[in-house]
């Protein structure tokens, strides 16, 4: 058997991120992973300024990802064929960045392994139980884990979740996206981060997201019960979108798949899930903590992870009304807002009208081009406008991260 302050079940961005702050904090910290690294995981790759700015708080090192793309540019198509280009501040540190999730995680692991924490990748949790002054796990290949809190950090369906009975069994995530690699794209492909509103994926979008040696990760993504209903009409869909001219002339007619895509759901309501179930708390997808406008997770995964470890530190191992009581109240201070602002947006983006006027708007000077790609890029968060509590001196103007 063994025994632990935190276990911490999943090794993505918010398991690494939860698992680095507890181990920094002087915590004991065994993390479980069914997978071994580097394993891929399905993913546009793209990484927004708030999601850079906790890598490298967390001291990771963009050299050490060999995929690793800083972004200076991107390019956006409204449903009616208008296209503009949106720069992101030059020399002032990185506001957007790509790196293939397959370097980005197991870079990571390695830092939590090099902070302390004791990696069991390849043994997937089997099951849990809440006891009231620990929490007890089975693990593959492990046997019995003990720990003072359990931080589930195991993706979309959770298995966590499930174990300790705070899943909702239906739940099939608020989004669904595909992602193919492709190389030998274009010079601009491999360049700048393309966003295309097609009119039947509204609210939706497709993109291509720039990665080194004339490679891309090119794929779209759904809300479901949107205007394509289906998983299945997606895997139809696919094809067809990669046929657009528009997107055909952006990747460039030497472009080829490296292989078959893949698919995955994206959960995105924090609002109204449950974040904590005695102790285990959930952070990142398990958490459902995505951007419903976007879809994007990396960030609020590394963002939930840390607050759940400091939650955690700061309550200690005996107080865990405390710390659930810390980490819920830090989330909707942290997140709630941003998540409001999302669902208010996202429905102007469901109409082709709406879509269309959001990127002519974004576009119509130098001013807003330069403004709502920051915005879009979470420099600030979402919905600072309308939280005063969150503004301070120089919040438009913060510089990027890695400076
Ligand atoms: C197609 C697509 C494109 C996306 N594009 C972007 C993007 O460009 N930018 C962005 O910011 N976000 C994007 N997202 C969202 C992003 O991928 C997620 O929000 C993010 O991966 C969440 O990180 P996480 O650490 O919570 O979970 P994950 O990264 O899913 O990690 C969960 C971990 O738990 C492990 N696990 C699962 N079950 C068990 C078990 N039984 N025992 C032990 N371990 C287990 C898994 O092996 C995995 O390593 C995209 C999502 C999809 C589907």
């Amino acid at each position: 058997m063994l025994s632990s302050d935190v276990a911490v079940v999943g090794g993505g961005p918010a398991g690494a991120a939860a698992a680095i702050t507890l181990a920094r904090h002087g915590r004991d910290v065994v993390l479980v992973d069914k997978a071994r690294f580097p394993r891929d995981k399905c993913c546009g790759d793209g990484l927004t300024a708030g999601a850079l700015r906790l890598l490298e708080h967390l001291g990771l090192d963009p050299a050490a990802i060999e995929s690793w793309q800083t972004v200076s540019d991107v390019v956006m198509r409204s449903p009616s064929g208008h296209q503009a280009v949106f720069p992101l501040p030059r020399g002032q540190g990185v506001y957007a960045a790509v790196a293939r999730r397959i370097d980005l995680d197991s870079a990571l692991i390695d830092l939590a392994r090099s902070a302390g924490v004791k990696v069991l990748d390849g043994h997937a949790l089997l099951g849990a139980r809440n006891d009231p002054d620990r929490i007890v796990l089975d693990v593959d290949g492990i046997g019995t884990v003990q720990a003072r809190y359990a931080i589930g950090a195991d993706g979309m369906w959770s298995p966590l979740r499930k174990a300790v009975d705070a899943a909702d069994p239906g739940y099939l995530g608020e989004w669904h996206a595909f992602r193919q690699y492709f190389s030998d794209v274009a010079p601009s492909a491999a360049r700048d981060l393309f966003v295309w509103f097609e009119p039947d994926l509204l609210p939706g979008y497709a993109w291509s997201f720039p990665l080194p040696g004339g490679r891309a990760n090119v794929g779209f993504g759904i809300q479901r019960g949107g205007k394509v209903a289906r998983v299945q009409e997606m895997k139809k869909l696919w094809p067809q979108l990669l046929e657009r001219e528009h997107i055909r002339a952006v990747l460039g007619p030497d472009a080829q798949p490296e292989a078959p895509h893949k698919a995955w759901p994206i959960p995105a309501r924090i609002d109204s899930v449950s974040l904590t179930a005695r102790r285990a708390l959930f952070v990142g997808d398990a958490a459902c903590a995505t951007d419903p406008m976007t879809g994007e997770g990396i960030g609020q995964a590394l963002l939930t992870g840390v607050l759940a470890a400091r939650a955690i530190s700061l309550a200690g191992v005996s107080d865990d009304a405390r710390a659930r009581g810390l980490y819920e109240s830090w989330v909707a201070q942290h997140l709630d807002a941003d998540h409001k602002m999302s669902m208010f947006l996202i429905r102007a983006l469901q109409h082709r009208k709406g879509a269309r006027a959001a990127v002519r708007l974004a576009s119509a000077s130098s001013w807003t081009r330069r403004n709502f790609a920051r915005w879009l890029f979470e420099d600030y968060p979402r919905g600072l406008i309308t939280t005063p509590s969150r503004w301070h001196a120089g919040m438009f103007t913060g510089v990027g991260a890695y400076r």
